[in-house]
């Protein structure tokens, strides 16, 4: 269990309000502990007032993950505000960092995020003398799998008011005895269903990661649920007679687009069925949750899980079912639109796209309201 690190320098003055109260539980926040009002800071002297430190292992052997401890501070005499998206995210959703091996710059995998219609941007006020901190492992995003000498710097997206984005100094890293890659993580460890150990297997084919005693519960359920989901819309496809249910999510019928969606169920189904599943709880987002598409089967679930119904539309087992879609070696799907209007208007606006499209296979799983 290591949840972020709290650091607050120096001990007095400490003041951090948050923009939007209903997001950011991660990095902690900070105590209440003056409540002096101080000037407030925005846009040009922001880059100025907030430093960002890194460090890092200088030396690690084998497959140990990678992961950077960056930590933001205002070391002025002012608030300052800054959005979110700025500061650095322990759910990596952008590159956020700028990573080479030996001079070549390393390839970075974008999570497959799950999201609402709309999400307003939270803003952070950091008061005077107050340091957020986060643990980031990057080699869940960045491809670590080759030995080397490894440059590693935060740069965050510098599109707030046309400041410059905040850095960090640029930090050195060696990799030795790195063996698997990213994409051998996962199906290859999971011993088959006819071997002698598969008792233990089956036992272990979901696992959660910083999830509590109650979230396990619930994701378990929800994860039956989506089993269920999977087998039900595997056999609507197997029966061959497509109706609305059909049309509505993934456009007039073709053959051949019909077997691609058939595949595509049949390839969630057994994923629910027999390969490891890892939950992890950790994500403190507004939205759903999020996958790395070549690491199956990890699902990452975030604050809009939590809050959702067990089965419906937008629920948990159709996130997860969504989620399950977007690995490589699954569906390999992508976002293409967000929500039920937008996946409706793409399988009449665009076909090729509605049957690649993560949210459009939740619904269709979903079947909310039921299609025949
Ligand atoms: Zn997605």
């Amino acid at each position: 269990m290591s949840f972020p690190l709290r650091t607050v320098l120096p001990a007095a003055a400490i003041l951090l309000a948050i923009g939007c109260s209903s997001d950011r539980t991660s990095p902690t926040e900070a105590s209440l502990n003056d409540a002096l009002p101080a000037p407030t800071v925005t846009a040009s002297s922001v880059q100025s007032a907030l430093e960002v430190a890194m460090s890092l292992p200088a030396d690690l052997r084998g497959n140990a993950p990678v992961i950077a401890h960056v930590t933001v501070s205002n070391r002025s005499r002012a608030t300052v505000v800054v959005p979110d998206w700025q500061l650095p995210s322990e759910e990596m959703e952008t590159a956020q960092f700028v990573v080479r091996r030996d001079g070549r710059t390393v390839s970075f995998a974008e999570p497959h995020i799950k999201r609402g219609a709309s999400q307003a941007v939270p803003m952070i006020r950091l008061a005077p003398g107050v340091a957020l901190s986060y643990d980031i492992e990057l080699s869940r995003a960045y491809d670590f799998s080759q030995n080397g000498g490894y440059t590693i710097e935060f740069v965050s997206r510098g599109a707030n008011a046309g400041q410059a984005p905040l850095r960090s100094t640029v930090q050195e890293v060696r990799l030795d005895g790195r063996g698997a890659s990213l994409t051998s993580v996962g199906p290859s460890a999971f011993v088959g269903p006819n071997s002698a150990a598969s008792i233990t297997a089956l036992a272990s084919l979901l696992t959660y990661t910083k999830c509590s005693s109650t979230q396990q519960t619930q994701v378990a359920t929800a994860v039956a649920s989506a089993a269920t989901y999977a087998t039900a819309a595997k056999s609507y496809m197997a029966a061959n007679v497509l109706g609305q249910r059909y049309t509505k999510w993934f456009g007039t019928v073709s053959a051949a687009n019909a077997n691609t969606v058939k595949a595509h169920y049949v390839a969630i189904d057994d994923a629910f069925a027999t390969k490891p599943i890892t939950v992890d709880c950790s994500c403190r987002k507004n939205y759903y949750a999020y996958v790395y598409a070549s690491q199956p089967y990890k699902i990452y679930v975030c604050n809009a899980f939590w809050s959702a119904k067990n089965v419906g539309t937008d629920s948990r087992a159709g996130t997860l079912i969504h989620e399950m879609s977007h690995f490589t070696v699954v569906a390999g799907t992508s976002d293409w639109a967000y929500g039920q209007s937008a996946a409706a208007s793409l399988a009449l606006s665009n076909i090729a796209k509605a049957i690649s499209n993560a949210d459009s296979h939740e619904y269709f799983a979903e079947n909310t309201p039921l299609l025949p």
